[in-house]
């Protein structure tokens, strides 16, 4: 498949199913040594999963649940434990605070 310019590319985030921009979304990768990081580049290789950024599918606001984990472990065919999910949610994080401060100056 090429990349057709003009068109916007969408991704479907695999905890809403919602089809968005794929600026608006994180990727989720599981690199081969079989961990799962968050691609802040959008380019490495391994199996991807988007996920929305400005949602908070990752219990940023931890009253509400945190990420459906079930089905990243489905889009990525890995197992996501506790340690995984406190350090993609902390790179998260960090990745958006840094945005919102670039933003701000
Ligand atoms: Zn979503």
């Amino acid at each position: 498949m090429s990349q057709q310019e003009g068109r916007i590319q969408t991704r479907t985030c695999v905890v809403c199913r919602e089809r968005r921009q794929r600026g608006k979304l994180l990727r989720m990768v599981k690199i081969p040594e079989g961990q799962v990081v968050f691609d802040r580049t959008g380019r490495m290789n391994g199996r991807g999963a988007y996920v929305c950024a400005d949602a908070d599918h990752w219990g940023a606001n931890r009253r509400s649940a945190s990420i459906d984990r079930g089905r990243l472990r489905h889009a990525l065919k890995t197992e996501i434990d506790d340690s995984t999910v406190n350090l993609l949610a902390e790179a998260i994080k960090l990745h958006t605070t840094e945005r919102l401060n670039q933003q701000g100056n």
